[in-house]
């Protein structure tokens, strides 16, 4: 399958690329994009996509360029597009790092997902080698990576898409990856969302970055949390004006219709409708 999908590789600078297969759905790990920074001795990643096979394309895009090996790997969350090629680059000899409430729901929710697309006569082959794996290593608030020569801040700046939130700060390159704090022209995902995700968003404001990388969607600058904002504010009032679920996913659709996703709006009502905080 992966042989029917093409990378795209956008070059930021030269020591980071972009690569992501775009579109919305598992043969494509839902768009999501991978992060590749060179360090002097070795590559970071930042979620290397949802199965071994977009890995390989990754690892090979990589050498293309002339980076060197990829040495460490950060999964900004749990959700497999993100998370499940980790598995491959640990294989090679790298170290997976995410936050500690990511590891135990890679391993509670991972290994069933795997079973139930490799018995999806549409997804058995890009799954038939996707196993299971947990971080080597696990952070609360901080930790910092050093790639030789270019330090690396791995930053929990509190849960917002996923319990377990990471945010990768390259300041040598003036760029934030964000995981999926944002969306680009994809709808967000509210499935395990917190209701802190809106003071996550100012944290990330906080940071002095001039280019953020989505979790999904094309890089830009602080103009991608704005856009953020008005997303969740729109949800957010489309739900409380809605008479069910199914109107408020029909209004979002219409408020963002060149949005990618449009499976994920069904995730807004429960989100948004539920009275309490889920998390202090
Ligand atoms: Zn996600």
């Amino acid at each position: 399958m992966a042989g029917e999908v093409a990378l795209r590789e956008t070059a930021l600078s030269e020591r980071l690329l972009l690569l992501t297969l775009g579109g919305e759905t598992p043969g494509t790990s839902y768009g999501a994009n991978c992060l590749a920074f060179a360090g002097g001795e070795a590559t970071l990643l930042v979620d290397p996509l949802i199965a071994p096979a977009h890995a390989r394309l990754v690892e090979e895009a990589v050498a293309r360029r002339g980076f060197p090996p990829v040495r460490q790997v950060v999964v900004t969350h749990h959700h497999t597009d993100h998370a499940l090629g980790a598995g491959w680059f640990a294989s090679r000899g790298a170290r997976v790092v995410a936050h500690g409430r990511c590891a135990p729901l890679m391993a509670a929710q991972h290994p069933a997902m795997v079973r139930e697309r490799r018995r999806q006569p549409d997804l058995a082959a890009l799954f038939a080698d996707a196993e299971p794996h947990l971080p080597a290593v696990t952070f609360e608030d901080r930790l910092t990576l050093d790639l030789g020569g270019a330090a690396v801040e791995v930053l929990h700046l509190g849960p917002g898409h996923s319990p377990g939130d990471a945010v990768v700060w390259l300041p040598s390159e003036g760029t934030a990856a964000t995981g999926d704090h944002l969306f680009s022209g994809y709808h967000f995902n509210y499935e395990e969302a917190d209701r802190g995700l809106l003071s996550a968003l100012d944290r990330l404001e906080a940071l002095p970055a001039r280019r953020l990388v989505p979790g999904h969607g094309p890089a830009g600058g602080p103009e991608r949390i704005a856009e953020q904002r008005r997303y969740h504010e729109t949800a957010r009032r489309l739900v409380a004006a809605a008479p069910d679920a199914e109107a408020a996913g029909r209004a979002l659709l219409a408020a963002f219709p060149e949005y990618l996703l449009p499976v994920a709006v069904g995730t807004a009502w429960p989100f948004w409708r539920s009275p309490e905080p889920r998390s202090p």
